[in-house]
């Protein structure tokens, strides 16, 4: 199979962003066409209760991280490190950095972003909040004290030929990964 090669595990990819800038919908494209399996860590925390409370002024459940972290690296369950993993959540800080062979962060420009958190149905504190956030570049910045440089890339994720663009790229970086010798 194109995206699986003989005496490498296949790379896990963790792909963050402040919220809306597109993670979850390239996630599902990618792992479409990779056959790999995509997890929101949002969603898989809702859906078995990985949280360790609701914090009021941000509005926004508090992810019981440990929780996370030992359902991703649960040989009984999802072993993370056979790879093959595509991880979709606004923050990058938290998992290990032997989960990620490529660390992906999304963007989109300010108006655009606030358009698409809009349309979702935020607040508009909570609106302002993510576009600050996405001014300030936290996600990135985190991304860069967490990961080495080399593997964290940078994507504009405004419009659909951003999407595309961003697709091809990335098939093309994970056939570049899967030639490479075995380690
Ligand atoms: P996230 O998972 O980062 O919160 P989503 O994938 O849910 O973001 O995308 C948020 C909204 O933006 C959705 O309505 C989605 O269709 C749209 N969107 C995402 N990426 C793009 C893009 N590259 N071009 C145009 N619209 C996009
Ligand atoms: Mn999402």
């Amino acid at each position: 199979e194109e995206y699986r090669a003989q005496g490498r595990r296949p790379p896990n990819l963790l792909v963050c962003g402040t919220p809306g800038t597109g993670k979850t919908s390239l996630c599902e494209e990618l792992a479409q066409r990779t056959g790999w399996t995509h997890i929101d860590i949002s969603a898989l925390a809702l859906r078995r209760q990985l949280h360790e409370g609701y914090d009021d002024s941000r509005q926004t459940h508090i992810l019981d991280e440990d929780a996370v972290l030992d359902e991703l690296d649960d040989a009984n369950q999802v072993n993370i490190m056979q790879g093959g993993f595509i991880v979709d959540y606004h923050g990058c800080d938290f998992f290990p950095e032997r989960f990620f062979d490529l660390v992906l962060i999304l963007r989109a420009e300010n108006n655009i972003l606030w358009e698409r958190l809009e349309a979702r149905g935020y607040p508009q504190t909570k609106v302002q909040e993510n576009v600050e956030a996405e001014i300030m570049q936290v996600v990135l910045e985190e991304a860069r004290e967490s990961y080495k440089h080399e593997i964290i890339q940078e994507l504009p994720s405004n419009t659909l030929d951003d999407h595309e663009a961003n697709l091809e790229r990335i098939s093309q970086w994970l056939l570049a990964h899967m030639e490479q010798a075995p380690r």
